[in-house]
């Protein structure tokens, strides 16, 4: 065996510090047997993607290494990345597919197990609707299987029955963006990262969970001119631990900690004001707001010293650049949305947004989970189009030449409880699970697990290993991993990658995207001229089909292809005419892509920041302002004002 470390002992690696804003490559491999050939790739169990090569013998995957050009990486991997392929070769994953036979799951062939499949669908639908089937998927499978899945369920079906797991996490991220931009998508670049002054972690511990991006942040602060760091988390954690300053506030209180630091900092009338008159909205009233959480309050509400609170506002309020990254530690706490948006405003107040070294990175956990919400394998329609604008769900029908009126846009979305609870009640009677663990994930495991073991439900289950939700299934479909399929995935900082097969997947295991296709072509879905819904056979098709959905959108893939993804180094979204070698940050003159979000939906976190929770609490918390940047208007367009609901 070969390995340039024992990444389980030495996590990070060692130090190589940036030299003149550049971080230095370092290549890290490990390898079981030398390969008889390097299969292009990137790394799939964090939302850093780090680009890597597949090493491959006797169709086997005997190791990887880093692509030292790639931009998210520069050649490292980490524990996961290192050791994460042997996974693939398990002797305990699903080769067949399998159906419950008296009360057994027993082994099938695909025709079996599709058709079964097939006929209980057109059951469902033609008894009840196709609002009697939903989908539940993750955040871990290609860009092109996500298009498709979201497709075959919006515009084949028709259900508004579709969410991810991405729900449990992410979907914070999407909303937070969205309140304060207009729009999901991602402010920042990794490589803001490279010369920002300060870097403001909130709930998020990076050197656990994107253990790459915390060496490229060791080697800025092993480097001349190191940032100053500030972590907000109830933790010791080792991101924690290397902070200048951490803020350790009492579960539950992000959003004082985060009035608070914004109180000081416009009292110390460290805000860009030409900015905020120039390029938002709503600042009076985040200004009224911060001013109920003087350090005292703070201190007394969330227990973190006056003075460190001080100490942590004095380096966010003077760095002259600043990254801003959110995680988990908000996305599941209390009042999430409210937060995350709360340190949106804090970037926005300071005017470091859209430049080099500013910028906010709401992370997302998952892989994949960008994709999940661009492609519309979620509840949001594809391209970040808003179900309840009429002219987007037009340009869909448009786009997939279909009635307008078989995509789901009379309602919200369902939401992933909320299928579940459908579950329960009986109006949704078959639900396909790709990707996910529910029976350990979800909230109510006693009770998602009832669920799922309900006669009057029919459970199909996509994963490539016999899970605890798989056991409870009627159809079980084996679906291939990482480096047995073919396709794109991007990052957390809109970094698209390209993924070739390297070895074929173990026994029948198919792609989720064979599996997507196989069940359209089943159905029969056609679009509105009688010809095939779903016009694509392969992932190259795939893609190619979204990049045509994508066109014009914040998410913008036209400037990519399969040919281009394989030159090297990732590239970021959007990609077009405008940004042929793809867009390092967005928002760089300070002007939305897309006006904000309804002023319903503002409202609505508006009225979560008040009343949200526990009335000692929602007292303790008010307060996520109605600040947000400010829509397109004639002044930036040169055109007459014009009126675009909800990007
Ligand atoms: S940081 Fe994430 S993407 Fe990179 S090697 Fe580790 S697990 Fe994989």
């Amino acid at each position: 065996m070969k390995e340039t470390r024992d990444s389980i002992v030495d996590v990070w690696g060692e130090r190589t510090p940036h030299v003149n804003g550049k971080w230095p490559a370092r290549v890290d491999a490990r390898t079981v047997e030398e390969p008889e050939k390097w299969v292009q790739s990137a790394c799939i169990l964090c939302s850093n993607d780090c680009g890597l090569d597949i090493g491959v013998k006797n169709g086997r995957i005997v190791g990887v290494r880093g692509r030292e050009a790639d931009r998210v990486n520069r050649g490292r991997l980490g524990p996961k990345g290192l050791h994460g392929w042997e996974a693939n070769q398990s002797a305990d994953r699903l080769k067949s597919p399998l159906i419950r036979r008296k009360g057994q799951l027993t082994e099938a062939n695909w025709d079996e197990a599709m058709d079964l499949i097939v006929q209980r669908s057109k059951e469902m639908v033609n008894k009840y609707t196709s609002s009697a089937i939903g989908f539940y998927t993750t955040g871990q499978l290609f860009l092109e299987e996500y298009y498709t899945l979201g497709v075959l369920g919006k515009a084949g079906l028709g259900t508004p029955h579709m969410d991810g797991n991405t729900r449990l996490c992410t979907a914070t991220a999407a909303q937070a963006l969205k309140e304060t931009f207009g729009t999901d998508g991602q402010p920042a670049s990794y490589a803001d990262i490279d010369t920002t002054e300060a870097i403001l972690h909130v709930g998020h511990n990076t050197a656990a969970t994107q253990t790459v991006l915390w060496s490229r942040i060791l080697d800025r602060r092993s480097a001349p001119n190191p940032p100053k760091l500030v972590v907000i988390d109830p933790r010791e954690t080792p991101t924690a631990k290397e902070a200048d300053v951490h803020l350790a506030p009492r579960v539950g209180t992000n959003v004082p900690v985060m009035n608070g630091l914004l109180n000081l900092i416009i009292t110390a009338g460290q805000i860009d004001q030409n900015f905020i008159d120039e390029h938002t909205v709503g600042f009076e009233f985040l200004k009224e707001t911060a001013a109920l959480w003087p350090p005292e309050r703070v201190e007394e509400v969330a227990g973190i010293p006056a003075s460190r609170l001080r100490a942590a506002a004095e380096i966010l309020g003077a760095a002259r650049t600043l990254v801003s990254t959110v995680l988990q530690g908000v996305y599941q706490s209390m009042q999430a949305t409210a937060a995350a948006v709360q340190v949106n405003n804090l970037q926005l107040i300071r005017g470091l947004i859209g430049k080099p070294g500013c910028g906010i990175l709401q992370m997302n956990g998952q892989p994949t989970a960008q994709n999940t919400r661009e492609c519309g394998a979620d509840g949001d329609l594809p391209g970040f189009r808003n179900w309840d604008n009429p002219a987007h769900v037009a340009e869909l029908a448009r786009i997939w030449n279909v009635d307008p009126g078989i995509i789901p846009h009379w309602a919200p979305p369902t939401h992933a409880m909320q299928i579940f609870r459908y579950c329960e009640q009986d109006s949704i009677k078959m639900l396909w699970i790709n990707g996910t663990n529910p029976a350990v994930s979800l909230p109510e495991l006693p009770r998602i697990r009832r669920i799922l073991e309900k006669e009057e439900l029919f459970v199909i289950v996509q994963d490539a290993f016999m899970t605890e939700t798989a056991e409870r299934a009627d159809v079980v479909l084996p679906a291939a991993l990482w480096g047995e399929k073919m396709g794109c995935f991007t990052n957390a900082d809109r970094t698209v990658h390209i993924s070739y097969k390297a070895i074929d997947p173990p026994g029948e295991a198919r792609s989720d995207l064979d599996i997507f296709l196989d069940y359209a072509r089943r159905m029969d879905f056609r679009d509105k001229d009688g010809r095939p819904l779903i016009k694509w056979s392969d992932a190259e098709g795939a893609f190619e089909a979204w990049k045509e959905c994508s066109r014009g959108r914040p998410c913008d893939y036209t400037g990519l292809s399969y040919a281009k993804l394989s030159e090297g180094p990732g590239i970021q979204w959007p990609c077009n005419e405008q940004f042929p070698d793809g867009a390092e940050r967005l928002y760089t003159d300070g002007v939305l892509i897309r006006p904000p979000t309804t002023a319903r939906t503002s409202a609505t976190t508006f009225a979560r920041a008040r009343i949200g929770h526990p009335r000692s609490i929602a007292r303790a918390t008010r307060g996520a302002a109605l600040f947000c940047m400010r829509p397109i208007t004639s002044r930036h367009t040169k055109s007459p004002t014009k009126t675009i609901r909800c990007g």
